[in-house]
């Protein structure tokens, strides 16, 4: 089944004329800008940001051995993620699936955008079900969300499922990859040429250390970009942001080394984890992050904030009872929360 991209898109930005900033009207090299109405005297920031990211992309490009053309870069993924919504579902109309428990933003974005939403259960060990996926779907289905490896779950779904749900799936499938440079899984990027409806979506602010830059990356179909591009927003990304992220994908020495170490750290505290008396049960984690189930969660996540260490509340997600998810730290972090977490199960079994 051959899908057109363009069936699927909204038909108001399909008839739309995008806005055309002066920065994208002349591209060329000069010497004198007299066009975008800027504060003509030199300083750093005077002139407007290439709105397209061209320099950045090429990066990106070489990095991840993909064209520029099949990338799209957001102030963040949460811009993307938004982005892809309203690009093809119509308010009240159209409807977006997405798993359940995963990253909170599909949901958010589809209430934003107040489309229609249909969440797809995890099973047991939040495992996915294939058939769920793609299950009575109508024309109104437009977009599928799937996270893997899944925020917060952090396991990844396996591969050749994923490629078989984007093939059944008559709709855009996004595969959230946030956590993709944490995981023994491949990346579906090396697959892109084969879906025309896949769009992947990478970041900068987990493994790369950078989230206070707002830089997410979408890997997709040149059709899918080009109509991304013509409704974001002209100057999404600024002078600043597109440098600072530019010099840090050039040198990834420095996120590969301290990517290694989260990894040996995963490993390294599992097993300890597991064998305190206060865990009742860990799940084996693909990304930089554990959930972990207690005996009484609410108990445990005072106990360490009186201890000057804050992890998340996950316990109100349906297969997440009492359950706190826990970012793997440096390894003298992580050796405060195995010491402060020892500490707490000594003092329950004295106390019972
Ligand atoms: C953290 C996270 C993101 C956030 O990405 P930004 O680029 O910081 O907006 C996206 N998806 C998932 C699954 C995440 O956990």
């Amino acid at each position: 089944m051959t899908i057109d991209i363009s069936d699927l898109v909204r038909p108001s930005v399909k008839r739309l004329k995008p806005f055309s900033s002066a920065r994208a009207e002349y591209e060329g090299s000069a010497e004198v800008f007299l066009d975008a109405n800027e504060n003509p005297f030199d300083s750093t920031f005077n002139r407007y940001p290439d709105p397209f990211q061209k320099s950045l992309k090429e990066v990106i490009s070489s990095l991840k051995n993909v064209s520029s053309s099949n990338i799209f870069l957001g102030n963040g993924s949460d811009e993307i993620i938004d982005i892809i919504v309203r690009t093809f579902c119509e308010p009240r109309k159209d409807r977006v699936r997405y798993i359940h428990p995963s990253f909170g933003m599909y949901e958010v974005v589809a209430d934003i955008n107040d489309v229609l939403k249909k969440s797809i259960p995890l099973g047991s060990e939040f495992k996915l079900s294939k058939e769920i996926c793609t299950s009575d779907q109508t024309e109104i289905d437009k977009i599928l969300f799937l996270c893997s490896p899944n925020n917060p779950t952090g396991n990844s779904l396996p591969k050749d499922d994923l490629l078989d749900i984007i093939s059944d799936f008559k709709g855009i499938v996004v595969v959230d990859e946030a956590y993709i440079d944490f995981s023994e899984e491949e990346s579906l990027i090396k697959d892109l040429d084969q879906y025309p409806n896949l769009i992947i979506l990478q970041t900068l602010s987990k493994a790369y250390g950078a989230a206070g830059l707002r830089i997410g990356m979408a890997f997709a179909s040149e059709k899918i970009i080009s109509y991304l591009n013509k409704i974001k927003p002209p100057y999404n990304i600024g002078t600043v942001t597109q440098n600072l992220a530019e010099s840090l994908l050039k040198d990834s020495a420095k996120a590969i080394k301290e990517i290694d170490i989260i990894k040996s750290e995963r490993q390294r505290i599992f097993q300890v984890l597991a064998d305190m008396k206060v865990v009742k049960k860990i799940y084996p984690s693909d990304a930089n992050f554990f959930l972990i189930q207690f005996e009484n969660a609410l108990k445990v996540l005072k106990y360490l904030q009186g201890q000057d260490i804050i992890v998340r509340d996950r316990s109100k997600l349906p297969g997440c009872e009492e359950c706190l998810r826990v970012t793997i730290g440096t390894p003298e972090e992580n050796d405060r929360l195995l010491q402060v977490l020892k500490k707490y199960t000594y003092a329950e079994s004295t106390v019972y």
